[in-house]
């Protein structure tokens, strides 16, 4: 069953409300913490209605699914962030459709995008992924690597990009309930990167899905990616690309 528009509403006040108790815990600022609604698989149309009920930032994980619905929407007030792999071949898309990419893990990436956004006029905040679980099947760079990424970045001066801070996918097949750790590493390598090259650079941290963004807003999120407790399971009617006409 498809959500209804109120369903979404009602979703999206239960999510913020768990996040402000979450912060509340945790002797956080609810405002500290951005909600970014993952849209990915979903239609335009689940998009619509949760702009409607308040929520402007969207996560999106294909470049090609969300030009389409970005160019259905095409909406002021939303802000897109790209938090899938990123091919090199789709990466001109990117300035000036998203104002965040979470997924940054290969110099190369960081120079094309540079280079992509410099061209558009704009300036793409980033995250470096971390595969703090040291998965073999994700991407990201080893919590190890981070220092030495991050002085060949500052060393390639990239007008382009704004280096934010850190984020993580982690364990998917972790037994919920068990992210705290992955959670604090993120936090912990995010401060050491903060104490050896600023803090501007460092101030974000991204973690946290449906299934444990409060255990992440208890280690120090400051931005919660959430899809399905928002909108509903990700069904395989969900899995094309563009919106159903209807
Ligand atoms: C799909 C996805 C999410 C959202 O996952 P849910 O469990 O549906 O909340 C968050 N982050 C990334 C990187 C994703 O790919």
């Amino acid at each position: 069953m498809p959500p209804t528009a109120s369903e979404i509403a009602a979703n999206l006040a239960d999510i913020r409300s768990r996040i402000h108790s979450a912060a509340a815990r945790a002797g956080r600022h609810p405002d500290a913490i951005r909600l970014i609604a993952v849209s990915k698989r979903m239609p335009a149309e689940y998009v619509l209605m949760a702009i409607a009920a308040g929520q402007f930032r969207f996560g999106e994980s294909t470049v090609q699914e969300a030009q389409t619905k970005q160019a259905l929407i095409d909406d002021p007030r939303t802000e897109w962030h790209f938090i899938g792999h990123l091919q090199t071949n789709k990466l001109k898309a990117i300035p000036g459709n998203f104002a965040w990419l979470h997924t940054l893990d290969t110099l190369r990436l960081a120079e094309r995008l540079s280079g992509a956004a410099s061209d558009a006029g704009c300036v793409i905040n980033v995250l470096l992924q971390v595969n703090v679980a040291n998965d073999p099947a994700k991407h990201g760079l080893p919590a190890k690597r981070v220092f030495s990424f991050v002085d060949s970045l500052l060393a390639a001066d990239l007008a382009g990009i704004r280096l934010r801070g850190l984020m993580t996918i982690g364990r998917q097949d972790a037994v919920p309930g068990d992210r705290r750790g992955e959670f604090a590493a993120l936090h912990e390598l995010a401060t050491a990167c903060a104490e050896r090259f600023g803090s501007a650079s460092f101030s974000e941290l991204s973690m946290g899905m449906s299934a444990d963004f409060e255990q992440a807003i208890a280690e120090g999120a400051t931005m919660v990616r959430v899809g399905s407790a928002l909108f509903g399971a990700r069904n395989a009617r969900h899995r094309i690309s563009r919106p159903s006409s209807n």
